[in-house]
This record gives C-alpha cells, sequence and structure tokens, in this order.
C-alpha cells in the first residue's frame, strides 16, 4: 500500500535535503493560507524559508569551525570608546569584499583596546558573507609549524593553513619567534600571498617586527607580502579592560602604588602613563611608523631606517 500523502511529501523531502521545510511545513502552508498566497508565491515563501534555514545551520557550523576565542560582534564595539578608529573603514572590511580579493588585515595596538575583538567581529562578518575562516593564536602557528616541520610534514601543515579563506593570526609579538620559527611563518605567508586574506593582531608596531622575528630580512620579506595588498588599522589609546575596571572602582587599587607619589589631578585620568610603560607601542621608531600608515614604502623605510 502506498503511503500516506503527508508521509511521502516527508520522505520527499528529506531525500532532497529540505528540512526546514519539512519540519516546518505545517505552519507554512497555514501562514500561506492566511496570506492568500498563490501557488508560486507559496512556492517562493517555502524556498525562502528553507534558504534561510540552510544559511543560519552553515553560520553556527562555520563559527563553531572558526575557533573564536569569545563571541564577539561589530555591534558589541564601542567606537566612541577608540576614537582611533576610523568606523569607515571597519564597516567596509566588514562587508569581506577584501577577502575575496585576497587582501590582508593588520590590526596594531597596545594591549586592552580591542584588536582581539575587531578580529573576532570581522571573522564573524566574513562567515555570514559565506567565507570560511580559521582562528589561531600566533604562538600556536608557530609551535604547529615547527612541530610539523620537525616530523618533515611542514607541507601538510602548510596546505591546512592555506585552506580557510580567512586566516585569523591572533597576538603576533608577544613572544619573540625562535630562529626558525620566523622562516616558516614566512613559507605560511607566502602561501597565502594573493590567495587568501590573513587578519593579524599584534601589540608591536611594524618597526619592531624585526626584533619579534629575531631576523630583520625575514621580518622586511613578511611585511612585504602582507602589505602589499594590506589595510593596516592602528589603534592608539587606552585599554578598555582598564577603563572597565576603572569603572568598577577596580583602577584605584591598581594604580596605587604609582599613583600615589603623583598629584591628586593627574590620577588615573587616562591610563596614559601606566601604558605607555608596557612598552609594545614606544619608542621613537615605532612611533614614528605609527604615523605614517600602511603603504609598502612605509614599511621598507621602516626596516631600513
Ligand atoms: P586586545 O586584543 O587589543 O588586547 P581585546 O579585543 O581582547 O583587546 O579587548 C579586551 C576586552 O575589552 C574584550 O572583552 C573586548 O570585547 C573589550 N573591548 C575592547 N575594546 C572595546 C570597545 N571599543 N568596545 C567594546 N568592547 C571593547
Ligand atoms: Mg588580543
Amino acid at each position: 500500500m502506498r503511503a500516506a500523502v503527508p508521509d511521502r511529501l516527508s520522505d520527499m523531502l528529506t531525500r532532497l535535503k529540505l528540512t526546514g521545510i519539512r519540519d516546518q511545513l505545517d505552519g507554512l502552508l497555514d501562514e500561506a493560507g492566511r496570506q492568500e498566497l498563490n501557488l508560486r508565491e507559496t512556492l517562493v515563501m517555502l524556498c525562502e524559508r528553507e534558504i534561510a534555514r540552510k544559511d543560519e545551520r552553515r553560520i553556527e557550523m562555520t563559527l563553531k569551525l572558526a575557533r573564536f576565542p569569545f563571541v564577539r560582534d561589530l555591534s558589541g564595539f564601542d567606537f566612541a570608546a577608540q576614537p582611533s578608529i576610523d568606523p569607515k573603514q571597519v564597516r567596509e572590511l566588514a562587508g569581506a569584499r577584501w577577502i575575496a580579493n585576497g587582501e590582508n588585515v593588520l590590526l596594531l595596538g597596545p594591549p586592552g583596546v580591542g584588536k582581539t575583538h575587531l578580529a573576532v567581529a570581522l571573522g564573524r562578518e566574513a562567515i555570514i558573507a559565506g567565507h570560511s575562516v580559521q582562528f589561531v593564536a600566533a604562538t600556536a602557528v608557530v609551535a604547529q609549524l615547527a612541530k610539523s616541520y620537525s616530523e618533515g610534514r611542514l607541507e601538510e601543515r602548510l596546505a591546512q593553513f592555506a585552506k580557510p579563506k580567512l586566516l585569523i593570526i591572533d597576538e603576533l609579538g608577544y613572544l619573540l619567534f625562535e630562529p626558525n620559527a620566523a622562516h616558516l611563518f614566512f613559507q605560511l605567508v607566502s602561501r597565502r600571498y594573493e590567495k587568501g586574506a590573513i587578519l593579524l593582531t599584534s601589540n608591536r608596531s611594524i618597526g619592531e617586527w624585526g626584533t619579534v622575528f629575531g631576523d630583520p630580512v625575514v621580518a622586511t620579506a613578511i611585511l612585504d607580502r602582507l602589505l602589499h595588498h594590506g589595510h593596516v588599522i592602528t589603534i592608539r589609546g587606552n585599554s578598555y579592560r582598564l577603563k572597565e575596571k576603572r569603572r568598577s572602582g577596580l583602577c584605584k587599587s591598581l594604580l596605587q602604588p604609582k599613583q600615589s607619589r603623583r598629584k591628586k589631578h593627574e590620577r588615573c585620568p587616562n591610563h596614559r602613563k601606566p601604558l605607555a610603560r608596557n612598552g609594545a607601542m614606544d619608542g621613537p621608531l615605532a612611533r614614528g611608523l605609527l604615523h605614517t600608515g600602511n603603504t609598502r614604502g612605509q614599511f621598507l623605510m621602516s626596516s631600513r631606517g
């Protein structure tokens, strides 16, 4: 005996992988009736729901695969708190055209200013736009490349890092590279050059990358490729983390020993002193470079300068 119509329909929708329509069929048909849709309009509505559900699933799955360290989006970014960032530039990058073109983004600035937040938020936008994304800490990239190299499987690892349309490498510069690591990192950057986008965050200014990589020549070669089709966003200013602590009253106790020696009106106005001392973006060369922007020539000037 043939199966009843609802069962047959459900089986066929399963076979066609139209599970969104299958699971909501009664509700969708009721809705079509209420809106007095004709057959063609009903079909359009069913297809729209199926596509929306597939998109939702894809985004959910790709977000999991990206391995972001936390959930952040652009709507949660307080641009007013970070006036050195041009919101228009960030919104343009959210359009993800740079990813389709295999371009790069460097987010530079001291700790706590929102580099990782923006990296995750832009990664999320890339996923919504249909791209695959992998987020990885710079230390983990280097460790994985070094391990694969020592096991004779570097090629395999490089191919793996070349796969996602966007590779986000977070926190370059907290640890200096071992001698061989800079070469391995160079191979990774060359592999993706003009093919896959890289978003890199660093607490070190470009002028300091020679030190980070332990080899100015390799650092120049890496930067040359990153900056060729690169967008640099340099964030200046104060740590958002400390700002939040200050709001919650913790700031006073955190900074107490040094402040007690300062005049009252100098206390904790905007953290300039403590942040400048923690060093990342300090130094005359770094400061000069931070004001110069993002062209290839400017970096070459810095690396030779
Ligand atoms: P960084 O990577 O520059 O060290 P993070 O992106 O990790 O800093 O930011 C530290 C914390 O402060 C995160 O929880 C982040 O969401 C938050 N944060 C930083 N800047 C902003 C901002 N402008 N608006 C909202 N949250 C921010
Ligand atoms: Mg960070």
